[in-house]
């Protein structure tokens, strides 16, 4: 399983789809890609390899976009098939998110989430968690990065995650507990990855994320790696 992710000015399709065949070596049963495309959120996935997502993807979305995020599954909650790959959307559609790991406490987080009038298209853990921090959002109104904080404060499971919200398309979301996560920085851009071969090409400016540790990666700043755990503000 496998997380790419590019902020920056080039076109994020081909980095992204690369990236993704890089890490195929991690073992997967399904791939997806999350474009943003200067208005709204393009996404492509299925159940297969990372040569069927390119074939899909070049009969679906127009593959335009600075901003991306793709992803190869290894599936522990809910079979392997199109709805269950990652990304996984929001309830609103603004979010959309991909994940290597195990949310533990899925299923109690889950209830909560349905008491409050969430529903869930995928059987997935993941679908709770970017569900999670979007009502963290709107709860507390507070930032993205924020929100991902007080989320991950309530969940128990290992995790490499990476999200965007397309209402705030200069930054990527990132976070590390128990899965392996790298930030490639580049000049004026930004790559994310499950280890450096995606962006090697691009810098050999890496940061590895710790565990417990999560970066809000925005476009024209440096990047600010964070505790999770830790009350400051993201
Ligand atoms: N637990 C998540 C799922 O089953 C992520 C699996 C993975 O690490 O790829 O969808």
């Amino acid at each position: 399983c496998g997380i790419v992710g590019y902020i920056g000015q080039r076109d994020a399709y081909p980095i992204i789809l690369k990236g993704l065949k890089r890490l195929e070596y991690r073992g997967y049963d399904s791939a997806g890609i999350a474009l943003y495309d200067g208005e709204d959120i393009q996404l492509c996935k299925t159940k297969g390899k990372v040569a069927d997502l390119e074939k899909k993807a070049e009969k679906e979305i127009s593959r335009k976009g600075n901003l991306g995020i793709g992803h190869t599954r290894w599936a522990t909650h809910g079979v392997p098939n199109d709805v269950n790959s990652h990304p996984h959307y929001s309830n609103s559609g603004d979010l959309v998110l991909i994940h290597n790991g195990i949310i533990e406490n899925y299923d109690s987080l889950k209830q909560e989430l349905l008491n409050r009038g969430y529903t869930f298209k995928s059987e997935t853990d993941t679908e709770v968690l970017v569900n999670l921090i979007e009502d963290v959002q709107k709860k507390e109104n507070v930032k993205l990065g924020k929100a991902v904080q007080i989320a991950l404060n309530q969940v128990v499971g290992a995790y490499a995650i990476a999200l965007f919200d397309k209402k705030k398309p200069d930054e990527i979301v990132v976070a590390k507990l128990g899965s392996p996560l790298a930030i490639g920085v580049g000049d004026d851009e930004f790559f994310v990855a499950s280890d450096a071969s995606p962006f090697i090409e691009f810098t050999n400016n890496a940061i590895y994320l710790e565990d417990e540790e999560m970066a809000v990666i925005r476009l024209g700043r440096e990047v600010r790696v964070r505790k999770i755990k830790d009350d400051q503000l993201v």
